[in-house]
């Protein structure tokens, strides 16, 4: 299972990748957007790295409460609220457990995925990191029924937010900025499914 320890390891993992993907992630929002997706992400998971580095959290749904917060207010754009409320869901999702086996990481993967819908009213297909975070939360709970550890939860999950992230490319967007391109928003991978992504198989490799 995953202690707060282990939840930290993976934030902290995820943001490592945020940095070392970071302008893979303006280029493809300079595609379809404007071109800050990798420094807005950056910027959030390096003050959440700092952030943890004096405070220390006791449960994972506390480690989880308090990245929400910092992603909340360093973020920005529409990714920061989007993913700011999904850490929140999970957060309130894990409660105060100790720590997290397969079934929880895949409810709160779910509960991720509800709050981001609740919040930004993207469907699958739409071209948003829905398009990723979703099929990770399904891939994570078959995983789980199926008798994985959260590791292994996590790293279906992980797989199959990067097909779901490759599945964007030939989207046309119909939220957020990439929504004004209309048609020429298709032939980009969409640069929130590719952080989700990218977050996820940071995780997972942690959690591993
Ligand atoms: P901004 O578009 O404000 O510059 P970012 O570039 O940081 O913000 O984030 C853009 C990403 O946010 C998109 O690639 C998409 O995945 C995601 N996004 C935008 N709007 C929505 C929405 N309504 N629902 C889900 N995801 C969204
Ligand atoms: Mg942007
Ligand atoms: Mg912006």
């Amino acid at each position: 299972g995953c202690t707060a320890k282990d939840v930290i390891a993976a934030l902290r993992a995820g943001a490592a990748t945020v940095a070392e993907h970071r302008e893979e992630l303006v280029q493809l929002d300079r595609e379809i957007g404007d071109a800050d997706h990798g420094e807005n992400m950056d910027r959030g998971f390096r003050a959440v790295v700092d952030k943890l580095a004096t405070a220390a959290p006791e449960t994972p749904g506390a480690v989880l409460k308090l990245a929400a917060t910092v992603l909340i207010s360093t973020v920005g754009g529409a990714s920061g609220p989007l993913y700011g409320t999904a850490f929140l869901r999970a957060a309130a999702a894990a409660g105060d457990v100790e720590e997290l086996d397969a079934p929880t990481v895949a409810k709160l993967l779910q509960a991720g995925v509800d709050g981001v819908v609740a919040r930004g009213k993207a469907e699958l297909g739409e071209k948003t990191m829905i398009d990723a975070l979703s099929p990770a939360a399904e891939a994570a709970r078959s995983a789980a029924e199926s008798g994985a550890d959260a590791g292994k939860a996590l790293a279906a999950g992980a797989e199959a937010a990067h097909e779901g992230a490759q599945g964007t490319e030939p989207m046309v967007a119909r939220k957020g900025r990439a929504s004004y391109l209309g048609e020429r928003s298709a032939g980009h991978v969409d640069p929130g499914a590719r952080s989700t992504a990218l977050l996820l198989s940071a995780f997972a490799e942690s959690a591993g």
